[in-house]
């Protein structure tokens, strides 16, 4: 594996961090403050071709290898993880499985505007009462004439709030566990479907999150992605590939708390001296470097699999359990070495540990990543 950069890879990730310190840096904390981030960035990502990356050209994409889009996901993270979400889960658990298991009418109908950031997509797999156990969900799709009714509903969907169409699963047949869970596109202006904001999160408070409420929801047959059934198999499909990109922007938190705490230690005084020369500051820093950098490498080795075409799905696992605790590892070193300063928000640490934290819990929590490591391992499911 070649751990350097090529041309074209080193010029997406100086765009990336050109982008975010233009249009995201100087909101950042405007924007947590609020629990909102300007909706006008959606169309700014799609401009500048980053909610098309890996997607075809012919879909509106540019066709970029899987390392340019973690650069992008890792440049994004660094500067702002709820704007990171936007496009880790409307490209990345939506447009990429559309282009991956949708018919060609699925892909005109969607792709285009998708990768333009003229439509936000959502993942509407989490239920109220089935989070980890996610096969054994209870929204119905029932069938009627050559229309689907579809009842239930979702929570924690990140893009809820503004997203244009919901990538949905629901249950479609009498088969036991996930085997009767179907996938939907549904727009999210159809009748029957509401959804709420979920306030006073942790983190990710410029993200809008929301629950979702299906009654009596109609779906055209055709709007459903992959076959009858095979609901289950396009989300593990999904979220193995969407874990890489969670693990990609943890990196990115992970090194913005490297950033901030090498700067304060160089500049803060204690003791008649910069803090950065008492060693146990160095030793916060140095835990905080050795994080990013193995967290990176996991990443990028996923990436590296995907592009040759090589099973990835244990790796991206990996990637995202280290890369995630590594994150909150980090974050809370930097905060550690501001000190009280790290405490209050107009400090960029703060934010990063309460950013962190959710990363360990969605896409499938850290014990779940576990799970999934062993079962490969042993060859013996402990779910
Ligand atoms: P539970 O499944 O109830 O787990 C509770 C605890 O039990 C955890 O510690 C878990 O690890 C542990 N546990 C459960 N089962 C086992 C087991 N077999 N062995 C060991 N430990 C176990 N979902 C979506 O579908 N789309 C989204 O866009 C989305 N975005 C999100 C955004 C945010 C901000 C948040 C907080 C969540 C989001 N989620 C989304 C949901 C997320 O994926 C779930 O919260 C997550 O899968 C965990 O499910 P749960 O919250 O129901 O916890």
């Amino acid at each position: 594996m070649n751990l350097g950069l090529d041309e074209e890879q080193a010029a997406v990730r100086r765009l990336a961090r050109d982008f975010v310190q233009r249009e995201i840096a100087p909101h950042v904390v405007a924007w947590d403050r609020a629990e909102e981030v300007d909706r006008g960035i959606v169309k700014k990502l799609g401009e500048v071709g980053f909610l098309g990356l890996t997607v075809a050209e012919e879909y509106g994409g540019s066709s970029g290898d899987h390392l340019s889009y973690c650069l992008v996901t890792e440049e994004l993270g660094r500067g702002d993880s709820s704007v990171r979400g936007i496009v880790s889960v409307s490209l990345g658990l939506v447009a990429k499985t559309i282009a991956a298991w949708g018919s060609e009418e699925q892909k005109r109908r969607w792709l285009p505007g998708l990768t333009a950031g003229e439509y936000v997509g959502c993942f509407g797999l989490t239920e109220p009462g089935t989070g980890s156990d996610a096969g054994n969900l209870t929204t119905r799709a029932v069938r009627d004439g050559d229309e689907y009714v579809v009842n239930g509903s979702k929570m924690f969907i990140t893009n809820g709030t503004w997203a244009d169409v919901v990538l949905l699963f629901a249950r479609s047949t009498d088969a036991p566990g996930h085997k009767g869970v179907s996938a939907f596109l549904v727009p999210t202006d159809t009748p029957g479907l509401t959804r709420r904001t979920v306030h006073g999160k942790l983190g990710l408070r410029g993200q809008a999150t929301a629950e979702l409420v299906l009654e009596d929801v109609r779906v055209p047959a055709s709007a459903m992605l992959g076959a009858e059934g095979k609901g289950f198999s396009v989300a593990m499909s999904a979220l193995a590939k969407g874990r890489m990109s969670v693990a990609a922007g943890c990196v990115g938190i992970a090194q913005a708390a490297l950033d901030a705490a090498v700067g304060y230690a160089g500049e803060r005084e204690q003791f008649g001296r910069p803090i950065a020369h008492h060693q146990l500051v160095q030793e916060l820093i140095s835990d905080i470097a050795v994080d990013v950098d193995a967290a990176r490498l996991l990443t990028w080795r996923v990436a590296d699999l995907i592009d040759r075409g090589e099973p990835f799905a244990v790796e991206s696992s990996k990637a995202k359990l280290f890369a995630s605790e590594a994150a909150v590892r980090a974050a809370n070193n930097a905060l550690q070495v501001f000190g009280g300063y790290g405490y209050i928000d107009e400090y960029p640490v703060g934010k990063l540990l309460r950013d962190a934290r959710v990363m360990t819990l969605y896409e499938g929590t850290s014990q779940i990543q576990k799970l999934l490591i062993g079962r490969a391992l042993t060859g013996v499911s402990a779910f």
